[in-house]
């Protein structure tokens, strides 16, 4: 680890503060001014020290006096407009950041979510970034503050007695190897620490969305202990923090006010030999504190500095992710109107080049308007398939085409408009009901949205909620049934009208209203599109027009419903037993 970090990554932040450069100017005046008159200080302290003790001169003491509290005023003010100034500009580009980093994060491929958890990310985002907050709003201030009365106060100490200085300035060599010594170790706990808390966000976070979960298995406690124990971790990262911050900060003023007692005893036995008037002993030694405590002021300074690159450097870092998953340079345009005609090409994937291939060699094609059922025992592969259709992953090798277009040649946006999908267990966002519906079309009217209610037999539920489509559905739309949700769903789905559908059927065990209502629903959705179904019930097997079986990543066997029973094999065995019970002639 370096002494003194890199600013590589913090100089990156400069883009995000180039618009407020102009509050940074007009603070930086205040600031300078403000300091400008802070060290003016101790000279009129030694004239009206002298005027009362030396020259007895009680008119000019007032006038001094007076002149004083006129200062500080001004000095009030120049202070007030510079910290307000930062700060308003911190808190605009601290929101910057925020928002970049979430505009980029969204843009992420799933793969990218699959690694890493909601939680540590939320924790990036608030947490690391709020760090980020106080460079703007103080350090840079402080820093240029401290500097100046560091220069300044040496300075005027070396014009009015050399001597003095030197003695001021023995300090300094002790406080930075302090400073240097503890920095390094601050960097390295506090980065500990900000892990810890994403660790415990993580925890927390994951507790809360399974809430359900949680409490039908009766491990709020285990939850709670789960929690202590990333908290345990946040308290001795922290208090290992404390105690080299606490060490630190003993050192440091330990230091500083000995110094400051060297140049008291010094100074005195000058002021006994008559070399120096009371009044300069006085602004000596405060010209002394000034620079101990900017010295003081600095190190610690340069421990924020520490936290805050640490900081800047995890925020970049996901900035800096690229994509798995992007546009390509020059995208071809995609034949209008879609036609729908998906085509997998002699498709192997694998998720990661160390994890056995989930699909190998998978050659289907669907012919527009067609409607393919996948069937095949769990883990077979066939929500891995799906997938790979709107991109969430790239193939392994082979090709999938879109009318005839590698899909990796087209714009995202282009291919996953022309896609939709209706998920096994859709979730919902937490607004009304009419913003879900229209979620893939935010300009439908009103009306259209109350018109793919009715097709996806939506509307009747959706009119005895309490406010009608304004209703908010609550998190993941939990104040919804899993048939209403899904019918939603379906509605949704008919909105955005795509030329190809998916749809991972639900296997929830719905009732037999739900049921009725979803597959009526479905036939509409159906009609004119391309669609592949992840198939669990025997209506809808029979409903399409060819099913293709996977097992282990391989397709083993495809054709009609009858065609399949007859051979006799995977299909037949997979029928027999999970469709058995629902064979009953409808
Ligand atoms: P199905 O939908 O047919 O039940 P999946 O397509 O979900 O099966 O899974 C196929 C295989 O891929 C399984 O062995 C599963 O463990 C694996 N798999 C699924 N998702 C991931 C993932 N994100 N990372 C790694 N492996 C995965
Ligand atoms: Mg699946």
């Amino acid at each position: 680890m370096r002494i003194f970090p890199s600013p590589r990554a913090l100089v990156r932040l400069w883009p995000r503060i180039r618009p407020h450069r102009w509050r940074l100017l007009v603070a930086t005046v205040c600031l300078t001014a403000s300091a400008a008159i802070g060290l003016a200080f101790p000279q009129i302290v030694r004239y009206l020290l002298d005027a009362a003790f030396v020259r007895h001169d009680g008119a000019l003491l007032d006038r001094i006096a007076l002149g004083l509290v006129g200062l500080f005023t001004i000095q009030g003010l120049l202070n007030f407009s510079q910290a307000y100034l930062l700060s308003s500009a911190g808190e605009r580009v601290v929101a910057r950041l925020r928002q970049d980093l979430f505009e980029h994060l969204v843009r992420l491929s799933p793969g990218f979510f699959a690694d890493r958890r909601t939680g540590e990310l939320v924790s990036r985002l608030s947490a690391d970034i709020g760090t980020l907050q106080g460079l703007v709003s103080y350090q840079l201030s402080e820093f240029a503050r401290q500097v100046l009365y560091f220069l300044g106060g040496v300075t005027l100490l070396t014009l009015t007695h050399p001597e003095l200085t030197r003695t001021t300035l023995l300090v300094v060599p002790f406080v930075v190897g302090a400073a240097v010594f503890f920095g390094r170790r601050l960097r390295k706990v506090s980065t500990g620490v900000q892990d810890r808390i994403a660790e415990a966000t993580a925890v927390a976070e994951e507790a809360f969305t399974q809430i359900r979960t949680v409490q039908s298995f009766v491990q709020e406690a285990w939850e709670g202990a789960r929690y202590g124990r990333k908290m345990s971790d946040v308290v001795r990262a922290a208090v290992r923090r404390a105690l080299v911050r606490a060490v630190f900060v003993g050192v440091i003023t330990f230091a500083l006010f000995s110094g400051v007692a060297v140049v008291l005893w010094q100074g005195g036995r000058l002021v006994l030999a008559g070399v120096l008037t009371a009044g300069t002993l006085v602004s000596f030694l405060l010209y002394s504190v000034f620079i101990a405590a900017a010295v003081g002021a600095l190190t610690s300074l340069f421990s924020s500095y520490q936290e805050t690159v640490g900081a800047a450097r995890r925020v970049f870092e996901l900035l800096d992710t690229q994509p798995a998953i992007a546009d390509p340079p020059d995208p071809r345009p995609l034949p209008q109107p879609v036609r729908g005609d998906v085509a997998l090409d002699n498709v192997s994937f694998q998720y990661q080049p160390e994890l056995p291939f989930a699909l190998e060699r998978v050659s289907v094609r669907l012919a527009p308007g067609e409607v393919v059922a996948l069937v095949g025992p769990s883990g077979a592969g066939k929500t891995t398939l799906a997938n790979l259709l709107p991109r969430f992953w790239d193939v392994t090798s082979g090709r999938i085409t879109l009318d005839g277009v590698d899909i990796r040649s087209l714009r995202l946006a282009d291919l996953r408009h022309s896609i939709g999908i209706v998920p096994q267990e859709p979730v919902l966002f937490s607004g009304p009901v009419a913003e879900n519906i229209a979620y893939g079309r935010p300009e439908a009217s009103p009306a259209e949205i109350e018109a793919a209610a009715r097709a996806a037999h939506a509307h009747e539920f959706v009119e005895r909620l309490p406010q009608g489509y304004a209703t908010l559905v609550g998190e993941r739309g939990v104040k919804l049934s899993g048939g209403q949700r899904q019918r939603i769903a379906i509605a949704r789905a008919l909105l955005k009208d795509p030329a190809v559908l998916i749809l991972d059927e639900a296997t929830s065990s719905l009732d037999a209203e739900s049921e009725r209502l979803i597959e009526a629903a479905l036939e509409l959705l159906l009609k004119g599109r391309t669609t592949l179904i992840i198939a669990h019930r025997l209506s809808t097997v029979r409903r399409a027009d060819r099913l293709v079986v996977l097992d282990r990543g391989r397709v083993v066997e495809e054709g009609t419903h009858d065609e399949l029973l007859a051979l006799g094999r995977l299909y037949a065995r997979l029928y027999q037993r999970q469709f058995r019970d629902e064979a009953i002639p409808v």
